[in-house]
């Protein structure tokens, strides 16, 4: 019997208990939302109705026959016909209303779902969100949201098919209780197996989950109309499509173990009906043939039996179901569970006053999961009305320590305090509030211009006139005949505008400007912009900031001059720290990195 064995299941054993758990937690979440507690009482409604509903068809056909072979009074049969015409219409026309309200109810629901998700989501702090291990996670508990609303059906089918159950039992047990016995016995083979199967795919679906998020990465660079250019000049349509067959190629082997588990108990299943049919069929041609049992109760009680297995196995399906998305809701609810855990919350709200400091005391911080560290006990001081100008080489920690600023993320060691009083303390929300960041990494929102500055629906456009213009982007404007409608994207929009690498940055910084704030933060782009361009972002950018708190990460020197401070980092430290001045004169690091920057400058002149 090596064929219906599930061998190598990882025992992940789910008891009545957990699932009954998992149901409830499942049916109080739906309950507690808005028409959740409709949605459960209808279709319990349902359920009841659909339980009792199938009885007419077991009976009345065999009563209608046992008529005609012994009664034969035609107003009897004409009854029965009448009945077993009209009940299914009824019920036809009772399940047309109530499913109708029910896909109104359960769409409702879904999308009630899915907008508190993103909220909690959105709401993570932004150091486990980028954590990979946390997207699977948040992948698999979107999963088990969908699925919600069919823990509610499943528990829906099992009340019909109890309520049947109830009502079969007591026909068949006029025939033999024996044979309840033996339908029981199958059913409860059948999900035993069907058991087993589900844990073992509920392991191999895991493992696919894993290859999709990859594959999925993969198939974005496929198909995003951002990689078709260098895809055609490279030539690494084949490097790219090979990376897809061969994760594809790893992933089918165990696809296909996925889709053996069902045809493996489709099989099982198949020879365990067949055998409980035949001992049926043989013990009721006896009766028939021996114990005068007429033909009509021949029938009934065959239908009945049909009915009760169908009616049993949904139990044990809608149970084994029930377990499966109980390990499914598991996930929810460890993801749910993710921020309540760790998320600090201070109270303060923070006040930036001409004479406000923000002080690194000490900071050292490891990204999670990494051995390195990428700040190392940092002492550095931002005053009110200063320009802060951050230099150093690539991966020096600049942008780390921008992360840490903004309270993105936490020290792992020592604190950040802004007039004394550690960052942690604040209220996050109000904290962020007093940055306005331009990132290394800025993004161009699926919106359209005016959004994206302005980053809501109602954007005053005067305000977003002076800042364009600030920012330099009015000439793109002008031959913009959308002008601050135009979508900010071609992939999703045929009238959308693809902006240049300039002009992405200057609606960046046009955006922290229309957000505002006490500090102004730039973490320059490592992405190259032309030398003219930038040095027009820059020029304009400084006249933003006049007299206005700012750090600013550039890797143009000349730029750095009009700082009041300068921080040189290496290796997560700040290696060198005063004005412009004393660090040129000192001869170390900084000096000969502006040497070599403005020598290669001269020599590009010549
Ligand atoms: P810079 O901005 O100066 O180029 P970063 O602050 O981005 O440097 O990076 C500092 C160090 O931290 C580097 O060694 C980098 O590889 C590492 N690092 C940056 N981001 C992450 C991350 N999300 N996870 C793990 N390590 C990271
Ligand atoms: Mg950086």
């Amino acid at each position: 019997m090596a064929f219906i064995s599930f061998e190598n299941i990882k025992e992940k054993h789910q008891t009545f208990d957990q699932t009954c758990n998992y149901a409830l937690y499942a049916l109080k979440y739906v309950w507690k939302r808005k028409q959740g507690k409709t949605y459960i009482l209808t279709k319990e409604l349902s359920a009841l109705l659909n339980g009792l509903f199938p009885l007419v068809n077991m009976i009345i056909p065999g009563l209608i026959i046992n008529e005609l072979v012994q009664g034969r009074a035609i107003s009897k049969i004409i009854f029965y016909i009448i009945i077993l015409l009209t009940v299914p219409a009824v019920q036809n026309i009772i399940n047309y209303f109530l499913d109708k309200k029910l896909n109104k109810l359960s769409l409702h629901l879904s999308l009630a779902f899915n907008e508190e998700f993103y909220h909690y989501v959105l709401g993570m702090d932004y150091e486990k969100i980028e954590n990979p291990e946390i997207q699977v996670k948040k992948e698999r508990a979107d999963d088990a949201l969908s699925g919600i609303i069919t823990v509610v059906d499943q528990i829906n089918a099992v009340t019909t098919a109890v309520v049947s159950l109830l009502a079969i039992s007591s026909v068949i047990l006029t025939l033999n209780p024996f044979v309840i016995l033996l339908v029981v016995l199958v059913i409860f083979s059948n999900s035993v197996m069907a058991k087993r199967a589900n844990l073992k795919k509920h392991d191999l679906g895991k493992k696919l989950s894993d290859f999709d998020w990859y594959q999925g990465g993969v198939s974005y660079m496929l198909n995003h109309i951002s990689f078709a250019k260098e895809i055609r000049i490279f030539d690494i349509k084949s490097l790219l499509i090979s990376l897809f067959t061969k994760s594809k190629e790893e992933s089918n082997v165990f696809e296909l173990e996925y889709r053996k588990c069902n045809w493996r108990l489709g099989l099982f299943r198949t020879a365990t009906n067949l055998i409980q049919q035949g001992i049926l069929y043989a013990y009721l041609v006896y009766k028939v043939l021996f114990k005068d049992l007429p033909i009509g109760n021949m029938t009934i009680y065959l239908s009945s039996v049909g009915q009760f297995s169908n009616s049993l196995g949904s139990v044990f399906d809608s149970y084994i179901r029930l377990a499966d998305r109980g390990l499914k809701t598991q996930e929810l609810i460890d993801f749910l569970s993710v921020t309540a855990a760790q998320e600090i919350k201070g109270t303060k709200i923070p006040v930036f006053r001409d004479d406000s400091v923000i002080e690194f005391s000490h900071v050292s911080f490891r990204y999670p999961g990494s051995e390195h560290y990428a700040i190392r006990d940092m002492d550095l001081k931002i005053c009110a009305g200063e320009k802060l100008c951050i230099v150093g080489s690539n991966g020096s920690g600049k942008s780390t320590f921008i992360k840490l600023l903004l309270r993105l993320y936490h020290p792992t060691e020592g604190k950040i305090l802004l007039d004394g009083v550690d960052i942690n303390e604040y209220d996050q929300k109000a904290y962020q509030q007093l940055f306005a960041p331009v990132f290394q990494d800025f993004v161009s929102y699926y919106m359209n211009l005016g959004m994206n500055i302005a980053l809501t629906h109602d954007y005053d456009e005067k305000k977003l006139d002076e800042i364009c213009e600030k920012n330099g982007l009015d000439s793109m404007l002008s031959h913009l005949p959308k002008k601050y409608e135009t979508p900010l994207e071609k992939w999703f929009d045929s009238e959308g505008i693809d902006p240049s690498g300039g002009e992405e940055q200057r609606i960046a910084i046009a955006r922290a400007c229309y957000h505002g704030g006490d500090i102004f933060v730039l973490d320059e782009p490592t992405a190259a912009i032309d030398p003219i361009t930038e040095y027009d972002i820059y020029m304009r950018f400084n006249k933003i900031i006049t007299g206005k708190c700012t750090v600013l990460i550039t890797h143009r020197l000349s730029a750095v001059q009009l700082a009041d401070k300068v921080a040189v980092f290496e290796n997560g430290c700040v290696a060198e720290y005063g004005t412009h001045k004393e660090l040129y004169d000192k001869k170390g690091i900084y000096t000969e990195m502006f040497d070599k920057q403005a020598k290669f400058y001269r020599d590009e002149k010549i």
